[in-house]
């Protein structure tokens, strides 16, 4: 993993700074993969797309922040001003934090919707990663459960990638036999794993997401 020059962003709401390091290199060697797209990597950081700001405590797309500085060093060097010095590195939304944006329409269209819930569906899902005992599953309400059903609205009828998040969502929900027709649409190759994976969740009545087999 190759990390990039540090740059200097502003908050595009509050003009609050924070740091952002990029990586101009990396690769997924030894990866673990779930079945809702999730991928976790040692040499793949997880940089964020969306940026919950410690100024103002509003959330932005980070693409949308201003780029005051880029450096080509790893650390903001000593010439610069003291508050770019002592920013902090800018961070991703919590959970509660995501659904709050939403609320607030940081979607702004179909498209930024569906990646903003894909997003905060994926940290929806990290306490179920590792097989844990005792660990009650998501409840069947509430804001994790209104983002499954909106996901469903905004993914249209498809195949391929579409229909794999579709009827994985489907499967979280606990609509099986709608599950298993959504698959029928997915016969990429390289799908083959997720496919498998999310019908053998839909035969044993799991609405947990599932980590596939690993490949090394
Ligand atoms: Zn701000």
């Amino acid at each position: 993993m190759q990390p990039s020059g540090i740059m200097v962003l502003g908050c595009p709401d509050c003009g609050g700074v924070g740091t952002y390091q990029g990586c101009s290199s990396w690769n997924t060697l030894g990866a673990r993969q779930w079945t809702d797209g999730w991928i976790s990597a040692r040499m793949k950081p997880d940089l964020p797309q969306v940026v919950q700001c410690i100024h103002c405590d509003r959330a932005h797309w980070i693409r949308d922040a201003v780029i005051l500085e880029k450096y080509s060093s790893y650390k903001v060097p000593e010439s610069a001003p003291e508050e770019w010095r002592r920013a902090a590195k800018v961070k991703s939304p919590d959970e509660q934090e995501y659904y709050n944006a939403i609320r607030e329409g940081l979607g702004r269209d179909q498209e930024h919707d569906l990646q903003l819930r894909t997003l905060v569906w994926h940290v929806s899902n990290h306490p179920y990663r590792e097989p844990a005992e005792g660990l009650a599953p998501p409840p069947e309400s509430g804001e994790r459960w209104d983002n499954l059903c909106a996901m469903l609205a905004l993914l249209e009828d498809g195949e391929g990638r579409v229909a794999l998040q579709k009827a994985e969502v489907l499967r979280q929900l606990g609509r099986w036999q709608e599950s298993l027709a959504a698959l029928e649409q997915v016969n990429e190759p390289d799908y083959e794993q997720f496919v498998l994976a999310i019908r053998a969740g839909c035969q044993a009545r799991n609405t947990l997401v599932i980590e596939l087999p690993r490949t090394e």
